[in-house]
């Protein structure tokens, strides 16, 4: 997959989103797993969207960009879930944090670490693993989700 243009500007039409388009959950797992975050940019309002949609949730602007995001980040909220879906029982509880990247970019993602191990402000980091490494059971999956990555959170 090559970089998209990140002067890009839609609306985008359908022709314009080919299945390994980031503007796809499979496009943007795809290059997750190949250690890159992006997220689609307002470029009305300058909104970030991640995962990326073609249309700001914020103006409604459809003239969007895409942006590589950095991992690091600060948590801003954080819970304990502990009935987790089926993949993750084994891990309960689990922690889950929104996390503002250092582009302002928000992302929800477990965070490898216990409840009482977080507090708000913690600076975290993205890691993307492998689902079988990250002891995953790979017949949980969905077909359509068996090559995607899982990511964690890690306190820096
Ligand atoms: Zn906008």
């Amino acid at each position: 997959m090559t970089d998209p243009d990140p002067t890009t500007t839609g609306p985008l039409a359908p022709d314009d989103i080919t299945a390994d388009s980031p503007f796809t959950l499979p496009g943007f797992f795809g290059a997750l797993s190949e250690g890159r975050l992006v997220a689609a940019r307002c470029t009305e309002c300058d909104e970030h969207m991640l995962p990326p949609r073609t249309a700001c949730y914020s103006c409604g602007g459809r003239a969007v960009s895409l942006s590589e995001q950095p991992k690091t980040g600060e948590v801003v909220s954080y819970t304990s879930v502990n009935r987790p879906p089926s993949a993750f029982e084994h891990l309960a509880p689990v922690t889950v944090a929104v996390v503002e990247l250092d582009s302002s970019a928000r992302l929800t993602g477990r965070v490898d670490a216990a409840l009482a191990d977080v507090a708000i402000g913690d600076r975290v980091e993205l890691r993307v693993r492998d689902p079988e490494a990250a002891g995953i059971d790979p017949a949980f999956d969905l077909s359509y989700e068996a090559e995607w990555p899982v990511h964690v959170f890690e306190l820096a």
